[in-house]
């Protein structure tokens, strides 16, 4: 039997740290045992999946040093590798399980499922909507079919008693079927969920080992009866230990940058995060902090991945970096700082911005430093200005980033939209308002527009420099924190209102 791992992500958003260490650890169980390791884009909720995500993902893995042997882009023997291309499979499959009673199409409605959700909670019993909730009478299902009335179909669960499962680390796993909902295999429109796509294509793709994060592990139940409705064997399960911050909590972009362009901007060697991310609950056996990928495939043994929360922290990265950074040749050194720099791909983007602001070429540096520093030293003394005291300016740092934070797209309009709305709620001419963000993001208000400077630096680096900024103001206690977030609330609904408004004219 060949080993053969995937990484599966969803092109949803930015390319996060969590896929690239997911990848390496299928990577090098892969290789370790002569196998291959395949690429799949899982792309089926088609409102947030973009090819624009896709790509990112694609480009970051690579810059990593991660190749697979079959993906969208290489192709292969088992494709398409996109799911959106494999809906004829899908279709295919629920047919099997409808006609085999192991599914069911399920009218319900809305509104019922909403009632029936409620009175589960009421009772106390476990709110898991299990077939014997959500079946319809024969003259019900007849009479909605007629009408044309939507439907999904739902996979058919034991109402009760405990399910095993099988961890490569965990041993056996212990799950109650109770509270294991009816899960939907194929929504109203056609599309399967992640359940039902993920267990046909790691069959058809002949995956041996699924290694993925532990987040999955209560959806394992499922995908074991999955696999033995359809009559295949299971692929081993592996689930490894979600990255945390710092303070132990589940890593999010809240917190620490979680996009691997980010530390590609930062200017870290792809070699050095390749290697930080293999140190994550894992170790070469002689404890060696300094690693390659050739060394950990060869070294690599996942009975020693440790289950205890691994934590990313960049103050420790940055630390294995410096280590890469000094035995780099001085050739290497200037070869690759070149082509980390403001030069080529990176300065074009900038151009149209730059242009009407230039007379020589020495005009460029001091209007575009900050896209090429990380995060900038800042004094306090840059903070003050005759429109704020220190408390509205920390405020308008915190409520800025807070907006920021929730934008799915990271575009022009809809950072505008949000800034300028927030700048109304707190009464502030925009001139004024934006004067902490040039400050946050650029050092300075001599530079091109801070609107299009967060564009073109991107979610992350616009978010740990306003970040960054704010660690300049006291830290809130919790009861000021508490008020303060309530008081953010109020604007952040105004703002929607508002920008719903716009929208909709
Ligand atoms: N698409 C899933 C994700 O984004 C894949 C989970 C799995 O590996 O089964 O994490």
């Amino acid at each position: 039997m060949t080993v053969r791992t995937r990484v599966a992500p969803s092109p949803t958003g930015d390319p996060h740290v969590g896929t690239a260490y997911i990848a390496l650890f299928n990577l090098a169980f892969a290789k370790q045992h002569g196998g291959e390791f395949i690429l799949r884009i899982e792309d089926t909720d088609q409102v947030r999946s973009t090819a624009e995500s896709e790509q990112a993902i694609l480009d970051s893995l690579r810059w990593l040093g991660i190749e697979w042997s079959e993906g969208p882009d290489v192709g292969g023997q088992h494709g398409p590798y996109r799911q959106s291309e494999r809906g004829d499979i899908y279709q295919q499959h629920v047919q099997q399980l409808l006609d085999k009673g192991h599914a069911f199409k399920c009218y319900r409605t809305t509104e019922e499922l909403d009632t029936l959700r409620n009175e589960k909670q009421a009772s106390g019993s476990s709110v898991a909507l299990k077939p014997s909730d959500l079946l319809l009478s024969a003259e019900v299902v007849a009479e909605r079919e007629a009408a044309g009335a939507p439907f999904v179909v739902r996979m058919m669960v034991p109402e009760e008693g405990v399910c095993v499962v099988n961890d490569m680390l965990r041993g056996p796993i212990e799950l109650d079927w109770s509270q294991v909902d009816a899960q939907v295999l194929m929504k109203s429109d056609g599309m399967p969920t992640y359940h039902l796509a993920n267990v046909v294509d790691d069959h058809l793709m002949q995956i041996t080992h699924v290694i993925r994060g532990e987040e999955w592990i209560s959806s394992a139940p499922k995908h074991r009866l999955l696999y033995q409705y359809f009559g295949w064997d299971m692929p081993q399960l592996c689930h490894m230990p979600l990255l945390r911050n710092p303070d132990k909590s589940k890593l999010s972009k809240r917190k620490n940058p979680t996009s691997i362009m980010f530390y590609e901007r930062m200017g870290f060697m792809p070699e050095a995060v390749l290697n930080y991310l293999g140190r994550m609950g894992w170790s070469m056996p002689d404890e060696r902090e300094q690693f390659t990928l050739a060394d950990m495939i060869a070294h690599f043994d996942i009975q020693r991945v440790s289950l205890g929360g691994p934590v990313f922290d960049v103050e420790k990265m940055r630390w294995l970096n410096s280590v890469w950074l000094r035995q780099l040749s001085h050739d290497d050194f200037a070869q690759r700082y070149t082509a980390w720099g403001l030069t080529g791909p990176r300065l074009k983007p900038l151009i149209p911005h730059l242009l009407p602001r230039v007379e020589v070429f020495s005009d460029v540096a001091p209007l575009a430093q900050h896209f090429l520093g990380g995060l900038l030293p800042l004094t306090a003394e840059q903070f003050e200005h005759k429109a704020f005291d220190d408390e509205k300016m920390q405020l308008t740092l915190q409520f800025g980033l807070w907006q920021l934070e929730d934008i799915r797209h990271w575009q022009r309009d809809e950072i505008e939209g949000r800034l300028f709305a927030l700048a109304q709620q707190l009464e502030l001419k925009v001139r004024d308002f934006l004067y902490p963000f040039f400050m946050a993001i650029a050092g300075t208000s001599s530079t091109i527009s801070v609107l299009d400077s967060m564009v073109l630096l991107g979610p992350d680096m616009t978010r740990a420099r306003i970040r960054n900024a704010l660690m300049l103001f006291p830290e809130m206690g919790k009861k000021r924190l508490k008020k303060v977030e309530k008081d953010y609330q109020l604007h952040a609904q105004a703002i929607q209102q508002k920008l719903a408004e716009t929208k909709a004219e």
